[in-house]
């Protein structure tokens, strides 16, 4: 039997992105909190991976790497130390999948001209801002020639829009309907395949493979580091184990994962944003443990790998 695979990935959304999504002003953010991801999760995020010895994938936006040095100079590091670093788009709009071809291309060849001079390498994947896909945005990466897309979430929409908004605590406070409300079961496969170019959440004979983010079978409810870092553990680990046998585990994460508020997160966002009054110690000491189990039951790669193991075989 083939080795199960799994991957850590990390999408680096800078807090001006979470002010535009929450309808805030980016005038809140001082230079420090503009550039807190890279500078502080980053190194935060290296450190994890390096403890159990597991690479991972950064998903990094291509404007971020244009207006903040640290960006850049962060990236040229990991990609140096074995990390696979990836296109989230240049401008990580949540409309991008509708601006039409010529747009996105742009868009994207922006992003990874950006990323080939950080690191030294194009990228061989994509993240889509907002997880959203169109057969527009999926010509693109095909165009792009990229190896692989993980855009895919196909979560229940209530956990999805609750783990992307509003964070997992959100959840937790309101256990008895969203823990025991019945999802809509998404048709999108859950595990690799290759997408039709027209329906790009459907299988079909497309260049570029499709890796989408891990949910559980039946309910599909997502395992996402928002919901890992802030659910009690019982309810993770048994999450976990739903997915423990599966031939792919695509384990997503954001920036923000590991900071809190007295990294200098300003109030207005973390009024919005509650996963972030999580004290960070303890989400990073519960990450840790996940990537533990990870390691334990899969071979542990970048994307890029995943792909490219996978793609003769899909
Ligand atoms: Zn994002």
């Amino acid at each position: 039997m083939a080795a199960r695979l799994a991957s850590i990935s990390v999408d680096l959304d800078s807090l001006p992105h979470y002010c535009r999504i929450h309808g805030l002003p980016e005038s809140l953010l001082d230079a420090r909190a503009r550039s807190l991801v890279h500078a502080v999760a980053v190194p935060r995020f290296r450190e994890l991976l390096a403890t159990v010895g597991a690479p991972g994938t950064f998903f990094v936006i291509g404007e971020d790497l244009e207006s903040d040095p640290t960006a850049a100079e962060g990236m040229r590091q990991a990609h140096a130390g074995g990390i696979e670093v990836a296109s989230h788009s240049h401008s990580h709009d949540y409309a991008l999948s509708r601006r039409g071809v010529e747009a996105i291309h742009e868009d994207l060849a922006r992003a990874d001209a950006l990323i080939a001079r950080a690191t030294g390498e194009r990228p061989s994947g994509f993240r889509a801002p907002g997880y959203t896909l169109s057969p527009d945005l999926y010509a693109a990466t095909v165009a792009q020639g990229y190896l692989y897309g993980s855009s895919a979430f196909p979560a229940a929409p209530y956990y999805a829009a609750k783990a992307t908004v509003m964070g997992a605590l959100a959840i937790l406070g309101r256990p008895s309907r969203s823990v025991l409300d019945t999802p809509r079961v998404l048709l999108a496969p859950r595990v690799p395949y290759r997408p039709d170019p027209a329906r790009p959440y459907q299988r079909g004979s497309g260049a570029v493979l499709e890796l989408p983010m891990a949910v559980t079978p039946g309910v599909r409810f997502p395992f996402i580091g928002t919901f890992a870092a802030t659910l009690p553990r019982p309810v993770l680990r048994s999450t976990y184990r739903a997915l423990q046998r599966e031939a792919f585990f695509n384990f997503e994460m954001h920036g923000v994962d590991v900071l809190d508020a007295a990294d200098g997160i300003p109030p207005e966002l973390t009024r919005q944003q509650r996963d972030l009054r999580v004290p960070a110690a303890q989400k990073q000491e519960r990450l840790l443990e996940v990537f533990r189990w990870l390691k334990a039951d899969f071979d542990v790669v970048t994307l890029k790998v995943v792909a490219e193991r996978l793609a003769p075989t899909l």
